[in-house]
């Protein structure tokens, strides 16, 4: 009996070897990766002496050979105390996940990380993925150090800092006049006729094992506490099912006591089909056709895993809410002035939906509450663009300053 099992399958159960396939060849749902817990052999007392990044739970991975690892050093990023923004939101422990300063800052180095390495080990000599926006460097960067070739499809919106910075890391990249789910279905097309798995379609059964990484650290920084809440940013659900699969990996482990944690999802209000089928109380996603967000990764009309998202909302006793462009950029400035985080919008819904929340009274001022912070504010400057502040300009006496400035 190895450690890794099988892949599931999330609808009809199926188990199959955990190969390159990514839907049940019975049903056409999805795959998830399960393990053999017993066959799992970390001492979390014995965690301080392994690297300070993901890879310290390596045995969690859906990964056999520790030699074939790719690592820029994603994760173990900073669980930040909020002090000063849990007064202004009015609860008493508030903590952020700040991923913005992962290798390529953002999240999306954890999944990439797992997802470049699976392809090194089945053999690949390229990966691709369909992204919007933030996929794309941390798949890039991932490749470049395997020495694997990269290639990209995005939708032909996103921001120039992330298309730019994708492109340095050497990959190359194709934009569809479209939006991500035009692209996404242009992915999956290409993914049958070219030989490079394409992490997010056919290796996504692995690629999303990455992100059960930020419940697991988040378990270990609160000195293996677990959070009451915990609110992420949504666009396909990957992330917010991934981080449910963490805690629920640690309690199966008896690392954390059995206790529920609420996940609930945050969306921008131009793009949140989960969070309007989370309101209707239906159980299926309305896809939106034309998502229209200044938060452009979380712009995903059609959500992959979108139905698997409510269900964890509902069966973690969670919420779905939406926040504003405007609300979004409020909470981009509320972070940074209050705890010198620096957030792009898709990180910052987070926040601005917390404030609801609260507000709303779904969330109540004794929780300890942890916001998934998930990418940097250089990522999206075009967002907030608009809050370029007016200079004082002066000469070089500084008299002229002091008559300024007193
Ligand atoms: C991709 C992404 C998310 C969430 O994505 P899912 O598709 O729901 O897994 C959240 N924040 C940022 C910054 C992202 O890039
Ligand atoms: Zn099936």
């Amino acid at each position: 009996m190895t450690r890794i099992k099988a892949l599931k399958c999330r609808e009809c159960g199926k188990e199959y070897p955990a190969k390159k396939i990514y839907y049940c060849q019975e049903c056409f749902a999805p795959l998830e990766v399960i393990y053999n817990y017993d066959k799992i052999e970390i001492n979390p007392k014995e965690l301080n002496n392994r690297p300070k990044n993901l890879w310290r739970y390596f045995e969690l991975f859906p990964i056999n050979d520790e030699k074939k690892i790719v690592d820029l050093g994603a994760g173990f990023t900073n669980l930040h105390k909020c002090d000063e923004l849990s007064k202004k939101i009015g609860i008493k422990d508030l903590y952020v996940k700040n991923d913005t300063t992962n290798p390529t800052y953002s999240f999306k180095d954890r999944p990439a990380s797992i997802a470049v390495t699976k392809a090194l080990e089945f053999g690949s000599d390229g990966v691709g993925c369909v992204s919007t926006g933030n996929l794309a460097a941390a798949t890039a960067a991932h490749a470049a150090k395997a020495g694997l070739k990269c290639g990209i499809f995005i939708p032909n919106n996103i921001e120039a800092n992330k298309i730019i910075q994708s492109s340095i890391y050497g990959a190359r990249l194709v934009s569809i006049n479209g939006t991500y789910d035009d692209a996404n279905r242009l992915a999956l097309q290409a993914s049958e006729i070219y030989d490079w798995p394409i992490v997010n379609v056919n290796l996504r059964p692995y690629y999303a094992e990455g992100s059960k990484s930020l419940a697991y650290e988040t378990c270990e920084q609160l000195d293996w506490d677990v959070p009451d809440h915990v609110v992420v940013p949504t666009a396909s659900g990957a992330l917010l099912c991934a981080i449910d699969r963490g805690f629920n990996d640690f309690k199966k482990l008896d690392f954390i006591e059995n206790k529920n944690v609420k996940i609930s999802a945050a969306q921008p209000e131009g793009c949140s089909p989960i969070v309007q089928s989370y309101k209707a109380g239906r159980n299926e996603i309305t896809p939106v056709e034309y998502p229209d967000t200044v938060a452009k990764s979380l712009a995903i009309g059609d959500p992959g895993d979108g139905i698997y998202a409510l269900k964890t909302i509902d069966e973690t006793k969670g919420f779905a809410e939406s926040a504003t462009d405007a609300e979004i950029i409020d909470a981009i400035k509320l972070l940074a002035k209050t705890e010198g985080i620096f957030s792009e919008p898709a990180g910052s819904v987070t926040i601005a939906v917390l404030k609801k929340m609260v507000e709303q009274g779904d969330i109540s001022p004794d929780e300890k509450v942890v916001c998934y912070v998930t990418g940097s504010g250089f990522k999206s400057i075009e967002a907030i663009k608009g809050l370029t502040p007016e200079l004082i300009q002066i000469d070089r006496e500084i008299e002229t300053l002091t008559s300024i400035i007193s």
